[in-house]
């Protein structure tokens, strides 16, 4: 992978892991947008996926970092089986720089009556900013607590389901902080709309990312919000229901052949223990940097290309760049 040459150092700023901040120029293969560790929630839908035997997930990691990952989103907020100890404890025992997140995922994965999201815009924009600048909630009390590294948000498949105080509160800790947003479509579906409506509260398309946007391959579209600024996120590699070879691997090609690979990032969003190699013989994290990369190649697309994609584009968003 060739190195990235950095610029000068007031214009980006430190990639904040759940170990301590970092230059983004060393993150190298990221994944941008996976699960390590997710805690069982009480009351939540009984469907929601959990992760939490340690050592298996702990030597899925190493895994990926022997297979040349060097860094993960993790991209479950705080509420709905995020635990920061453990991401800490994760990160230190595999190798991996670990980015962990605020904000919020969909209401179905919450215990009901979650706080957030009875709360006003102005006190979740409170919360978001104290998680990025002082502390994840769980790890307030360590002797060093974590603080996430950017915003995860989800969007429900109707505008007027997805909680409007904690979204506009996000816009807000978004605009406070300089932080990125990963946002969460359903199948890609109101894309178009969450960018216009962050736009709109005072937060530029480049600092966003939107979430399986493969689920509705539609090439103009994609191009279109490339051009607008955001970052789109595939990851339906291991997902056959979702047709990955007619589908995802076609919208890459394209994408890199319109000169678009700077605004793609390739990630394998394993929440579901049954993808893990280490406990469900699945593909495993492993994949995004050996067979996945390994066929981005076998494709013809170039070495830079495939950098931007494997990590270089979520690596500079995090930094603020672009
Ligand atoms: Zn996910």
């Amino acid at each position: 992978m060739e190195r990235l040459s950095l610029p000068p150092a007031d214009a980006w700023r430190p990639v904040r892991t759940v170990l301590g901040d970092i230059p983004y120029e060393s993150l190298g293969i990221t994944d941008a947008h996976n699960h390590v560790w997710i805690d069982p929630v009480p009351g939540a839908d009984p469907a929601a996926p959990v992760l939490d035997q340690y050592c298996q997930i702990r030597d899925e990691i190493k895994l990926y970092r022997e297979a040349g990952g060097a860094s993960l989103l993790d991209c479950q907020p705080g509420g709905c089986g995020r635990n920061g100890n453990k991401l800490a404890e994760l990160s230190d025992a595999a190798g991996v720089n670990i980015i962990a997140c605020t904000g919020f995922h969909r209401q179905r994965y919450y215990a009901p009556q979650h706080w957030l999201f009875g709360a006003s815009c102005e006190r979740a924009a409170e919360f978001f900013a104290r998680e990025l600048s002082s502390a994840l909630d769980e790890t307030a009390d360590r002797p060093k607590p974590v603080r996430a590294g950017f915003i995860k948000i989800a969007l429900e498949s109707a505008w007027d389901d997805t909680p409007q105080a904690a979204l506009e509160g996000a816009t807000a800790a978004a605009q406070q902080t300089g932080a990125m947003v990963e946002i969460h479509t359903e199948k890609g579906g109101l894309a178009e709309k969450v960018a216009i409506f962050f736009e709109d509260h005072g937060v530029s398309p480049t600092h966003l990312v939107l979430c399986h946007m493969d689920k509705r391959p539609d090439p103009g579209l994609h191009a279109e919000l490339a051009r607008f600024g955001a970052i789109l996120e595939y990851d339906t590699f291991y997902r056959p229901k979702y047709q990955p070879e007619s589908r995802l691997w076609t919208l890459i090609g394209q994408m890199v052949e319109a000169g678009l690979s700077d605004h793609v990032a390739l990630a394998t969003d394993m929440a579901e223990s049954a993808m893990y190699a280490t406990i469900g013989n699945g593909p495993g994290l492993a994949s995004l940097p050996g067979e996945i990369k390994h066929r981005l190649a076998g494709l013809g697309i170039s070495e830079r290309s495939i950098q931007q994609m494997l990590g270089g584009n979520i690596a500079r968003r995090l930094a603020g760049l672009d």
